[in-house]
């Protein structure tokens, strides 16, 4: 029973994740217009177009009013979080669960909408700040945090200065916000497994202009996730 609550709310982040990254891909505003609509022929959605998972899988992706496809992503973003948050449930006690839930969706933004327009939202390092203040709250380890941070910030805008192109001021506010909640020695693995991923990807796009956010979200959620097991039962 409660696996299906959590499956459901998850899935219903989702759903409001998916107007997010849309909106923010678009540089729309959240609330207006209030209504979901379709992204080709503008009709406004109804309630029952709008139920995650289940409408997409009904109307076979496709828009029922003007039948122009509609991205997997909407179904891959509302099958995630329910399983994420499912599976976090199943294996963490409640408040970390909740912690991880508000990583993972907050990773699912930051990769979309950094990979679309190169740009990392605000209200992704504030949820990751939110946590880590939550989490020391929690299981304490003031001082060695606030070391991690000043450390990683400290290398962080030495790098800033050297390369200014390399690194956005959105990946500093994001890794600074992981540093905190990671602590030492995460931080340090945080910062070299974020920058082989992307000098990896790098090297496969053959482009040296890359987005940086969804490998820091990517490899904080996880090491996040690693600390819990180590340190926290
Ligand atoms: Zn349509």
């Amino acid at each position: 029973m409660w696996y299906i609550l959590n499956f459901i709310i998850g899935s219903i982040f989702g759903s409001f994740l998916n107007v997010i990254i849309y909106r923010g891909v678009e540089g729309l505003s959240i609330k207006n217009p209030p209504r979901s609509f379709c992204p080709n022929c503008k009709t406004s959605l109804k309630w029952y177009d709008n139920i995650p998972i289940l409408s997409y899988l009904f109307l076979r992706g496709k828009c029922r009013y003007c039948g122009s496809k509609i991205s997997p992503r909407y179904l891959i973003v509302e099958l995630i979080l329910a399983l994420g948050f499912t599976l976090h449930f199943i294996f963490f006690p409640i408040p970390i669960a909740f912690m991880l839930d508000s990583l993972l969706f907050i990773t699912l933004a930051v990769f979309y909408i950094d990979f679309k327009i190169m740009m990392i939202p605000d209200f992704a390092w504030i949820v990751v700040g939110l946590v880590a203040v939550f989490d020391t709250f929690l299981h304490g380890e003031l001082f060695l945090r606030v070391i991690s941070f000043s450390f990683v910030l400290l290398i962080l805008i030495i790098l800033k200065v050297l390369y200014k192109e390399g690194l956005g001021s959105g990946d500093i506010y994001l890794m600074s916000a992981f540093s905190f909640l990671l602590s030492l020695p995460l931080s340090f693995y945080m910062m070299i497994i974020s920058s082989v991923l992307g000098i990896l990807y790098a090297i496969l796009r053959k482009s040296k202009v890359i987005p940086f956010g969804p490998f820091i979200v990517l490899s904080g959620y996880f090491l996040f996730m690693i600390n819990v097991l180590i340190y926290y039962e």
